[in-house]
């Protein structure tokens, strides 16, 4: 279904720290289908857009500026009831409130620096994908 799929990105620290392969191993494993995906570089501004929903916040200088220290990779991820499934395998926001074997648990180094990112809704879910992604660059199955 077209909407069963969710927009993740592995974030500079788990990049920087070499785990990009880890944390796709773990997707894969959980059950989801890498159906796009790029490693980008993002600039200040396009940090700014993305986490605009967190413009008026105390951290929201801190995080852009972490958020554009270095590349991401992108990802649309496919599954049934993908966007809850994918907050599930990644856990709470603060590391140290995730659950045991989550994403976040395993290589998060900060609050900040969380390791992964995952939608929130279906709604975010798409607009994230289309800030990333374009159409040609996107396999649904
Ligand atoms: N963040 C932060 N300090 C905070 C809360 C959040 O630096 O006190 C960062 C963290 O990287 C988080 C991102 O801002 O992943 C977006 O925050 P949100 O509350 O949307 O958490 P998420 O949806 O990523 O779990
Ligand atoms: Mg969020």
């Amino acid at each position: 279904m077209l909407n069963d799929f969710t927009f993740a990105f592995i974030k500079p620290n788990a990049v920087k720290n070499s785990n990009i392969g880890p944390i796709l191993s773990m997707i894969n494993k959980a059950g989801f289908r890498i159906s796009a995906m790029k490693m980008i570089h993002l600039t200040i501004s396009q940090a700014e857009s993305f986490y605009a929903v967190h413009g008026e916040k105390p951290f929201f200088r801190d995080l852009v500026k972490f958020m554009s220290s270095g590349p991401v990779v992108a990802m649309i991820l496919c599954c049934d009831n993908a966007v809850e499934e994918f907050r599930k395998l990644i856990g709470e926001t603060d590391p140290a409130r995730a659950g045991e074997g989550t994403i976040r648990k395993l290589f998060a180094t900060s609050l900040q620096m969380n390791a992964v990112h995952g939608s929130d809704s279906n709604e975010n879910a798409i607009k994230e994908a289309a800030f990333f992604f374009s159409e040609f660059e996107r396999y649904y199955s």
